[in-house]
């Protein structure tokens, strides 16, 4: 595409190229709207052009009424799927992770977050969510889980190092920003390329693992090469059999209930 070369996806390629039973299905999660909006557009059209629906998860707090009404539009057309990403992307916690839904807020306090979050953000889109939320940091306790089932909501999305639970979730497997970070893009088609092949199998047993490869992203990190990197990647995958791009909430309906536990230990 565009004259750059796209070598770096090779090993994506070849694991895709050795095909699976049925197409692998991927999601694109972008956190933090309401954040450095200047780069969230950019990104969006990026996503419209190969035709892939952006999971977009919005800090209700942040989003002012002039980039909630444009999310709301753009979600009207399903260029974008907008989920709940905390109330205000604080932090609560005095010692260790950063969360905004962990063991320092009581059940009574991060219901009302949950709540309110979802009405601010719901009133700031004109419209309903997704009803799946993602915790700030990838992290929330075990009383939020629950919470979540209790107050309506469809499902959660952290990534693949959270804790099990028997609520639907479908986690992120990959970060754009981490990984190209330590490795360039390089590291990130590797990643994806393992992403790809563990699931191609069908249900692998690792009860943390999402059926779904799904690439994290923040738009706030997201430079020109990234972009261009980005499309690479899109059209690879919109136009490749043994892929396609599905909306995340589509896949919470099929997410299967686990158990077990684990820890956590993400970025945002
Ligand atoms: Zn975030």
């Amino acid at each position: 595409m565009t004259g750059v070369s796209s070598v770096w996806l090779d090993p994506l390629r070849t694991a895709l190229d050795e095909g699976s039973p049925v197409p692998v299905a991927w999601f694109f999660r972008d956190d933090d709207a309401g954040w450095a909006d200047d780069r969230l557009w950019p990104l969006i059209e990026v996503c419209a052009a190969a035709g892939a629906t952006l999971d977009v998860a919005a800090i209700p707090e942040e989003v002012t009424p002039t980039t909630g009404a444009a999310l709301g539009r753009l979600a009207g057309e399903a260029t974008i799927a907008i989920h709940q990403h905390g109330r205000s992307h604080v932090n609560h916690e005095a010692t260790g992770r950063a969360c905004e839904f962990g063991s320092a807020r009581s059940a009574d306090d991060q219901a009302a977050d949950l709540t309110v979050g979802r009405d601010i953000l719901e009133a700031a889109i004109g419209g309903p969510t997704t009803g799946v939320f993602v915790p700030p940091w990838n992290r929330c306790s075990e009383v939020t889980v629950g919470l979540l089932a209790e107050l309506g909501f469809a499902a959660l999305s952290r990534d693949e190092s959270a804790f099990v639970t028997s609520f639907p979730e479908v986690r992120v497997c990959a970060d754009w920003t981490r990984l190209t970070r330590e490795g360039g893009l390089p590291a990130l088609a590797g990643t994806l390329a393992g992403a790809v092949r563990r699931r191609a199998g069908g249900r692998a047993e690792d009860d943390r693992l999402t059926p779904a490869v799904g690439l994290m992203l923040h738009h706030a990190d997201l430079g020109a090469a990234d972009l261009s990197g980005l499309a690479q990647l899109l059209d690879l995958v919109a136009n490749h059999p043994g892929a396609e791009c599905v909306p995340l909430a589509s896949l919470a309906s099929t997410a299967g209930a686990t158990q077990g536990a684990a820890d956590d230990d993400s970025r945002t």
